[in-house]
């Protein structure tokens, strides 16, 4: 190979690059070590005590900051650890504009966690720059973004938002779960911090809880480091050595479930039973063209409504090959009913402020034969 990069697909294989110098072993070895012994005790090694550092931990960092762009990678035991160290970087007095339709895990750690820390949050459209940049204030620090959002996929354009916070110095963090970096890279559109739940399509096979934090700027790696050893939510060395497994069949996982999505989706449009469909890549969604320029691919979720409660029910009772369950990302396909599991602990009238109705339903479209996922679907809509 000369010295030019690799494209993402060769680097999330790992490949020669992983090769164990000690042994030739193909991968990265599972270092289940706690502590490191110290050759000169006047100045320990690369690594002291795992919660510090771990070379399995660190294998995985380094990929996923590669694959993001950034110069730093933190891996934590769950997204919302991950999610929590970044919200860690506020102090009191501080100010977070987010999103309304925010994951929430995330709503849950800043209205019932931070708050008690004199973190200050408040909820926007963020779909909608003007409201992104009416909701800033003097004491804003933080911009906290997710698009494609959960569950309707609703778009918010990384590059202005991220720009209207850099302009007044406020950090700009985007939750990149549902686009990966393969599909979209928020450093590139402007922003400090891009998290993950590493759960999801990172770790791609509803196996393991994981996390991860890329950073672009140094000085902001120091403070995430700090953070990530302070709070110490990391990832264990053998869940790292998992995630790392996981992520080398990213790509083709990815491509086959998001076309396997953008199929289904078109297919939901015309399904009698399907009252509205909710996907980027279908060419009514009102954020099409800013996805398509902020990211290469609708990606692998879709959420449709079936127009009623009962019609909900009948179709989650009817489906024999998703799992019904919350999550999503995994090799299998999982339909989740937001109403009743992700959202249920909002107040029904926020709910429906968001469109979140009691006849709404998500799709992970797994790596099922997408026929066989579509008449499953098709005979559940129908009430068969
Ligand atoms: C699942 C999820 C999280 C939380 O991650 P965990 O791994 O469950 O802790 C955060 N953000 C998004 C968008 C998610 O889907």
């Amino acid at each position: 190979m000369s010295d030019r990069k690799t494209r993402p697909a060769t680097r999330l294989v790992g490949g020669r690059a992983e090769v164990d110098p000690a042994t030739g072993a193909l991968g990265v070895p599972v270092v289940m070590a706690s502590t490191f012994h110290h050759p000169d005790p006047a100045s320990p090694g690369p690594y002291d005590y795992s919660r510090s550092g771990n070379p399995t931990r660190g294998a995985v960092e380094s990929l996923v900051a590669d694959l993001e762009g950034g110069t730093a990678g933190f891996a934590f035991a769950s997204g919302m650890a991950a999610i929590t160290t970044v919200l860690a970087l506020l102090g009191q007095g501080d100010h977070v504009l987010t999103t309304r339709d925010l994951y929430g895990g995330t709503y849950r750690a800043l209205t019932g966690l931070f708050s008690r820390f004199g973190v200050d949050a408040t909820f926007v459209d963020a779909t909608d720059p003007a409201e992104i940049e009416a909701g800033l204030r003097p004491g804003t620090r933080m911009l906290w973004l997710e698009t494609p959002s959960n569950p309707l996929l609703r778009i918010t354009d990384l590059a202005r938002a991220c720009a209207l916070a850099r302009e007044r110095g406020v950090l700009s963090v985007v939750d990149n779960t549902f686009m990966t970096p393969l599909r979209q890279r928020p450093l590139d559109l402007g922003a400090d911090v891009v998290v993950h739940s590493a759960t999801k399509f990172l770790g791609g096979h509803s196996d393991l809880m994981a996390g991860v934090v890329v950073v672009g700027e140094p000085g902001l790696a120091e403070q995430v480091k700090y953070l990530q050893n302070a709070l110490g939510g990391v990832l264990s060395p053998h869940d790292a050595w998992l995630l790392l497994r996981g992520i080398k069949t990213l790509k083709a996982r990815f491509d086959a479930e998001e076309q396997a999505a953008a199929d289904l989706a078109r297919r939901l449009v015309g399904h009698p039973g399907v009252e509205r469909v909710f996907y980027p890549g279908l060419p009514g969604h009102p954020g099409a063209g800013v996805h398509r320029r902020q990211a290469s691919g609708p990606g692998a979720v879709v959420s449709f409504d079936v127009g009623s409660g009962d019609r909900a029910l009948e179709a989650l009772r009817a489906v024999r090959i998703p799992a019904v369950a919350v999550s999503l990302g995994g090799v299998e396909s999982i339909l989740s009913y937001p109403w009743a599991m992700s959202h249920a602990a909002m107040p029904p009238e926020h709910r429906l402020a968001l469109g979140i109705t009691p006849g709404l339903l998500r799709l992970s479209v797994g790596l099922e034969d997408p026929g066989d996922l579509w008449e499953d679907l098709d005979r559940a809509l129908d009430g068969r």
